[in-house]
C-alpha cells in the first residue's frame, strides 16, 4: 500500500489525506493564495472539500493566527471567491 501523506483540517481536526484537503499559503512575500498542488512554498493550512468548514474557516483573525500573518481583505475576498466558485460547486 502506498503511503499518502496526511493532513488535518483546520476546522473540523478530521485528518485525511492531502489530496482530499485544499491548502490556503502564505507565500514568501506574504500573499495569500489556494494551492491546488499543494507544492507552493510558504506557511500552510488544510481545510476540507466542505463548504461548512470552508464558511467557518475564512474569518480574517482565524486565518491570520493560523498563518501567522496579516490576511487582508482583498486576501479575504480571493478565499471567499474560491468557496463561492468552486467549494460551493461541489455540494
Ligand atoms: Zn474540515
Amino acid at each position: 500500500m502506498k503511503h499518502q501523506p496526511q493532513r488535518t483540517c483546520l476546522v473540523c481536526r478530521q485528518v485525511k489525506e492531502k489530496r482530499d484537503l485544499i491548502r490556503v499559503v502564505r507565500t514568501p512575500s506574504g500573499q495569500i493564495i489556494i494551492d491546488p498542488t499543494g507544492k507552493a512554498n510558504g506557511r500552510g493550512a488544510y481545510l476540507c472539500r466542505q463548504v461548512s468548514c470552508w464558511q467557518k474557516g475564512l474569518q480574517k483573525e482565524r486565518l491570520s493566527r493560523v498563518l501567522k500573518a496579516t490576511v487582508s481583505m482583498k486576501d479575504m475576498a480571493i478565499l471567499r471567491d474560491y468557496l463561492q466558485t468552486e467549494i460551493l460547486n461541489l455540494e
